[in-house]
């Protein structure tokens, strides 16, 4: 499909019904208005076509542009970290603007490699959809899930693969409103099969912050944060010559939005 293609109107209309974006309901998208966030078009403009979305938003079509797979290799660890949130952002509002892209596009450009500009470790609980949350699609967002979201070895082993391999330059790690994992461990009660397994990671949460829920929550992710920075000598080197930034993030299920704790 070539560029000229995309600006034809009937192929927008078409990827939009394709892809159920024709519907505001269904992702908070408004068609007639054009996405007028400035750091949003910054960050367009970083991508490699971001000229082609310059011509359509002259034409008054943005809303049907793809959104190719991000030249991550030209963020920052800020940048990086405030595309997340800035996606949040978009979410709470429920201004979606990632079921606006081309996902044939985005498939075809990801199938030899991908290049996810942001990795996240987040708890496996069905109410934290991360690509959702944070506005993205394919190829943007290196997701890693385990209950707890804690750092195992094998999750360091799959973060370092992001971040040396991939190029992620931002790491965040989010904890949620509601965790049963940091519930459970607090409760300490006799669980079926290996369940347990997780309260080791997540006991020194509890004996920090106590049995408030959202606290030990919040302490869970700066501890597992900690542990990322701390105990990869991959991610440590990173941080330190500035190329990964690791943060500990709070997710509100209720809002929907993310609150970065630092
Ligand atoms: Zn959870």
């Amino acid at each position: 499909m070539t560029s000229h293609s995309l600006l034809d109107d009937d192929t927008a209309k078409s990827s939009q019904t394709t892809f159920g974006c024709e519907s505001s309901s269904a992702c908070g998208l408004h068609p007639s208005v054009p996405n007028k966030d400035s750091s949003r078009r910054r960050f367009l403009q970083m991508t490699a076509g971001g000229a082609a979305a310059g011509l359509a938003t002259a034409a008054g079509i943005e809303f049907a542009m793809p959104r190719p797979v991000l030249a991550q290799t030209t963020l920052s660890p800020d940048a990086a970290l405030q595309e997340l949130m800035d996606g949040n952002k978009r979410f709470t509002s429920e201004r979606l603007t990632a079921c606006e892209h081309d996902l044939a596009i985005l498939k075809q450009h990801t199938i030899e490699k991908q290049e996810p500009f942001a990795a996240v470790l987040s708890c496996a609980d069905s109410r934290v959809p991360i690509e959702l949350v944070f506005d993205q699609s394919i190829g943007q967002i290196f997701v890693n899930r385990i209950a707890g979201n804690i750092a195992t070895s094998e999750m360091i082993a799959s973060l370092e693969y992001g971040a040396a391999v991939l190029g992620t330059k931002v790491i965040l790690v989010m904890g949620h409103g509601g965790c049963g994992a940091v519930k459970a461990t607090i409760q300490a009660k006799e669980v079926p099969g290996q369940i347990s397994a997780l309260f080791p990671h997540i006991q020194p949460a509890v004996d920090q912050a106590g049995p408030n829920l959202e606290a030990a929550t919040k302490a869970n992710a700066k501890i597992q944060a900690a542990l990322l920075r701390q105990s990869s000598t991959v991610i440590s080197g990173l941080v330190k010559t500035n190329k990964l930034k690791v943060v500990a993030a709070y997710y509100d299920i209720g809002s929907g939005a993310v609150s970065v704790l630092g």
